[in-house]
């Protein structure tokens, strides 16, 4: 496991690959690790003491005696409600941890990626923008 390989994923288990401020074509955001907009520069946890005390690089919330904490859980409830259950950081958080990051993003990938034009999908919409395919509830 190298460093890069977790430069996609936001301590927080937010994989910003599916993120709409990543896709964007104009002044996209790099990823929470990376260039990051306004929002993400705000981020409880991102921001998080317990996070930046440790290897900014590598440093995920499970790592975290108080995991999975009220912001994360509330963060986490917020998401499986925007997408209907499909994603919980939380549950990236486990499987990462479980299985390490090289399966779970091999997992993330044929999950986000549209089966019917193979697009790369997004968090915040249950179609493919591309091709209009609905690929969650
Ligand atoms: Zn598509």
């Amino acid at each position: 496991m190298s460093e890069n390989d977790y430069l996609m994923i936001a301590p927080c288990g937010f994989n910003c690959e599916n993120c709409a401020q990543y896709q964007k074509v104009k002044n996209s955001c790099e990823g929470c690790r990376i260039r990051t907009t306004k929002k993400s520069q705000i981020c409880t946890m991102k921001n998080c003491d317990k996070n930046t005390q440790t290897n900014k690089n590598i440093s995920l919330c499970m790592e975290c005696d108080k995991f999975p904490c009220r912001r994360l859980r509330e963060f986490d409830k917020r998401y499986q409600k925007i997408t209907n259950g499909y994603l919980s950081v939380i549950e990236n958080l486990r499987e990462i941890e479980k299985y390490g990051v090289e399966k779970f993003l091999k997992k993330e990938k044929s999950k986000w990626t549209c089966p019917q034009c193979g697009s790369r999908l997004c968090v915040t919409s249950n179609i493919c923008s591309s091709c209009g395919f609905l690929y969650r509830k």
